[in-house]
């Protein structure tokens, strides 16, 4: 019998994790309590409105690695992404030179084709929030928040952030210890949507001198929808510090900064048709567990914890990373012993 896995996050390491998996002839059951795949890959959109459609987490992607690099480019072949060429400023005070960040991937339509693709031939159960993992006769048993009761499993990769990460590795004291050491920071984000296109010679503005840290014009992006919308991120202090504000009075105070930011390009400042605030309790990786390693795993009961947490780095290569190494250190583990299956 092949050993039976359970995977907690279908973010991009959960559903790299779990198609390394399955490329091994596992058949690892994925739980995720959003609504679809995708975690912080994600894009907001409306049913009523089809112009309604924004990125509001990970705005691209890069491929640095030579592994990730090639299933990069073949994603792109497959035309599930595309090189988004738009052109970054750098606004500090009154200068304004032009950044480049590399080679820059976007999911087309929208970020959030990329995990749908992925984990449309896994078993992914949404709107599953995973309470306990907790280990009995040698095996581990999930229970939800509805009280449900998932297992056994041989085995459990737990690839949520930090902070809810922590209770999940309770089996594992060292791992658990490992996940209360990193941290990752919110992010409040506006999307906003304007009625005329916005005259600046840019896609993108990047600045560390304003509330917000990043802007971005995400209709501008290959294979969007017609209309102006634009995304802005809050810096990490300006979110943790008003993370419980009414959202309105966010959207206000992004609206004005990035108004602000305009003005310094000489263009008018122009006045949202719509706007809408995400909250992103846990966005960036302020520090990681500091283990050196892209995933932690306690191979005496088969727990690891995977993700861009534990990596240190808020990027979507270093989840996808963080993924397969979970799931390579997982394939090298002896899970059918007898301690672990009852002979
Ligand atoms: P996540 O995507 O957070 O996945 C974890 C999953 O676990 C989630 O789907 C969550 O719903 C689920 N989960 C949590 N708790 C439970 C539970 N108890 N039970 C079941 N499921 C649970 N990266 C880039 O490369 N480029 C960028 O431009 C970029 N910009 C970003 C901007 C913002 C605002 C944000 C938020 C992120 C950005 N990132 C960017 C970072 C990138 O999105 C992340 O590094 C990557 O998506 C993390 O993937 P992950 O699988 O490690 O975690």
């Amino acid at each position: 019998r092949p050993p039976r896995v359970a995977v907690i996050g279908a973010g991009i390491a959960g559903l790299a994790c779990a198609r390394t998996l399955v490329d091994h002839g596992l058949e690892p059951e994925v739980f995720d309590k959003g609504w679809r795949a995708g975690g912080r890959c994600a894009t907001r959109e409306s049913r009523d409105d089809p112009q309604f459609r924004f990125d509001h987490g990970a705005q691209y992607f890069s491929a640095r690695s030579e592994p990730f690099r090639r299933l990069a480019a073949s994603w792109a072949h497959d035309g599930l992404i595309a090189h988004w060429p738009g052109r970054i400023l750098r606004v500090e005070g009154r200068s304004v030179t032009p950044a480049d960040p590399g080679d820059r991937w976007v999911g087309v339509p929208s970020m959030a084709a990329l995990p749908e693709h992925l984990a449309s031939d896994l078993d992914v159960r949404c709107g599953v929030r995973i309470r306990s993992a907790s280990r009995v006769d040698g095996v581990f048993l999930l229970r939800s928040d509805q009280g449900r009761e998932f297992g056994p499993f041989d085995a459990v990769v737990v690839t949520t952030p930090p902070a809810q990460a922590v209770s999940l590795l309770e089996a594992s004291p060292a791992l658990a210890a490992a996940a209360g050491r990193a941290r990752l920071l919110p992010c409040q984000t506006a999307l906003l949507g304007f009625d005329r296109r916005i005259e600046i010679d840019a896609d993108a503005l990047l600045t560390a001198d304003t509330i917000i840290d990043w802007a971005a014009r995400d209709s501008g992006k290959p294979g969007r929808p017609a209309g102006e919308r634009w995304v802005v991120h809050a810096a990490p202090g300006w979110s943790e510090q008003h993370l419980e504000e009414d959202p309105g009075r966010v959207a206000e105070a992004l609206v004005d900064a990035f108004g602000d930011l305009l003005e310094r390009l000489g263009a008018p400042r122009p006045e949202p048709t719509s706007r809408t605030v995400h909250r992103w309790r846990y966005a960036r990786v302020a520090k990681g567990p500091g283990a050196g390693t892209a995933a932690l795993a306690d191979p005496s009961i088969g727990l690891l914890w995977a993700g861009d947490g534990v990596f240190g780095e808020a990027r979507l290569e270093a989840a996808w990373l963080s993924g397969v190494a979970a799931a390579a250190r997982l394939l090298a583990l002896d899970l059918r012993g007898p301690e672990r299956t009852g002979g």
